[in-house]
């Protein structure tokens, strides 16, 4: 007789449904799993068949074959051991054909039968309730990642016996009830802890309100990274889609720390080493790389030049989509990566043109080339370019009130309101204007036009630039609470062009 349990499989961050079929038939004793399995899971049958053993189940000793359906869905991962070992016994124990389909089942076994957690536990959730299912049996370590997010019925279950019985009836097991989103931990860092650097953090605040991307350019030491890690702490809460979309992303990466949901928003710092897969994703199971895991929050490449070049160019789709696509030879999936990006780089291949602490001894040419590795598309998507100095030893000593991230947050989150007004979006930034919305939304007066046109004639800007600085003017302007473009506003958006201006 032919029993039948169901599953999933994650293609990306999706889970789709998987039909576990057994069939035991007379013959030879054998055990085979069909319908495309990776190796992970063609490796389960020893996990599976000591589990059943040891924990006192019947173990057919007959020709078991096992048929992962629809066959054209690439099965990988150890989440299919519960499932498949399920399908097997449930024949012998007779459990009900009918109640054994109420429910979507994963996890790995371990030899003794325990249940370790799965992959992408929350994007099953949504497959169930989308499936209209009586509920989900889930390792008890994936328990909290679903329960934040979904009021689906969740069984959390610990060992393969338990599952047995529940499943015959034998036993009741408590559902997991919903829980509110617990209030978030906040971050250590403050804005307020570094000391000068008023222009550049400045700028991170005009980055944020408008979600436009940045370089900033400056000799090591200077704090780049120091003020980088410190942009999530002026950025809006998450909302509970954003928490929800990111927790998916961990999830199905298996990297979500105690089980918690994604509360903060990320901050990513991959190493210009990394390979293009961990940063872009992909595999031959494509998994999300660090542009996914900087969803809704901060992407920081320090060393920007440095990255790969195909590294650096497959950052232009995520940058104006929101989004990659993996492409392999059978199947292309997409994964979400909607970041801020943030980016750093010397002044030179020596880092310290400019700086008046160390000479360069770079050549003019050699600076240029350094330059150039970053390519003409990639500085297209970034809008604000600023030099970060270094900051005099003198300086530390100086006692000064520095802005606390408290309060720059409140000015960035009044400007994400005008924009929310202005677009009627939850989720649109005037980083992201097209060129009719520039149109529309930045008109200039008589005087603003004047002062742009001059720059426009001084620094030979191109119309890309041109409008990159009416974006800036507009996002200036809702920093001000100001529905009028000013051409103070224009003179600020001019300065945050630096590259602009020096060897470019
Ligand atoms: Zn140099």
């Amino acid at each position: 007789m032919v029993y039948k349990s169901l599953t999933y499989t994650l293609i990306g961050i999706d889970a789709y449904l998987v039909e576990v079929e057994s069939d035991i038939s007379v013959g030879l004793p054998a055990f085979n799993i069909v319908g495309l399995p990776e190796s992970t899971v063609k490796e389960s049958k020893e996990r599976i068949r000591s589990a059943i053993k040891n924990s006192r189940l019947p173990f057919p000793e007959h020709r078991i074959t096992i048929n992962l359906a629809p066959a054209d869905l690439r099965k990988e991962g150890t989440s299919f051991d519960l499932p498949i070992a399920i399908s097997i016994i449930s024949s012998a124990l007779n459990i009900s054909k009918e109640r054994l389909n109420k429910f979507l089942i994963a996890g790995e076994l371990s030899l003794n039968g325990e249940i370790r957690r799965a992959k992408g536990a929350l994007s099953s959730a949504f497959l169930t309730k989308k499936l209209n299912l009586d509920g989900i049996i889930l390792p008890e370590e994936n328990v909290f990642e679903v329960s934040y997010f979904t009021d689906i019925p969740i069984y959390p279950v610990k060992h393969l016996l338990e599952v047995a019985q529940f499943l015959k009836g034998e036993i009741e097991i408590n559902r997991v009830e919903k829980r509110d989103i617990p209030v978030k931990d906040f971050s250590s860092l403050d804005f307020s802890e570094v000391v000068g650097q008023t222009y550049a953090k400045r700028a991170l605040e005009i980055s944020a309100a408008g979600k436009h991307n940045v370089l900033m350019v400056g000799p090591p030491g200077s704090g780049k990274t120091m003020l980088a890690m410190r942009i999530p702490t002026i950025l809006p809460p998450m909302t509970i889609e954003e928490s929800l979309e990111t927790t998916m992303i961990y999830s199905s990466a298996g990297l979500l720390e105690d089980d918690k949901p994604i509360l903060i928003r990320p901050f990513r710092t991959p190493h210009h080493t990394a390979s293009e897969v961990a940063i872009v994703g992909g595999g031959t199971n494509p998994k999300p790389g660090e542009i996914s895991l900087a969803h809704n929050g901060v992407l920081f490449l320090d060393e920007f030049p440095e990255f790969k070049r195909p590294v650096i160019e497959a950052l232009r789709q995520p940058l104006e989509e929101g989004k990659i696509t993996v492409s392999r030879a059978t199947l292309s999936v997409q994964f979400p990566a909607d970041f801020l990006l943030v980016s750093a780089m010397n002044p030179c291949p020596c880092g310290h043109y400019g700086d008046e602490s160390k000479p360069c001894n770079c050549s003019y040419s050699q600076i240029l080339k350094y330059r150039k590795k970053l390519s003409g598309p990639i500085l297209d998507r970034i809008d604000i370019h600023i030099e970060v100095p270094r900051i005099p030893v003198s300086d530390f000593r100086k006692v000064s009130q520095e802005e606390s991230s408290e309060k720059i947050k409140e000015r960035v989150m009044k400007a994400r309101d005008m924009q929310r007004i202005r677009f009627g979006k939850d989720n649109f930034f005037n980083s992201r204007m097209s060129n009719s919305q520039v149109k529309k939304y930045c008109q200039l007066d008589q005087l603003s036009i004047d002062l742009l046109e001059k720059a426009v004639e001084k620094y030979k800007y191109s119309a890309r630039t041109y409008n990159k600085i009416l974006k800036l003017s507009r996002t200036i302007a809702d920093l001000d609470c100001s529905e009028k473009i000013e051409s103070r506003h224009v003179a600020e958006a001019i300065h945050l062009r630096g590259m602009d201006r020096e060897f470019i």
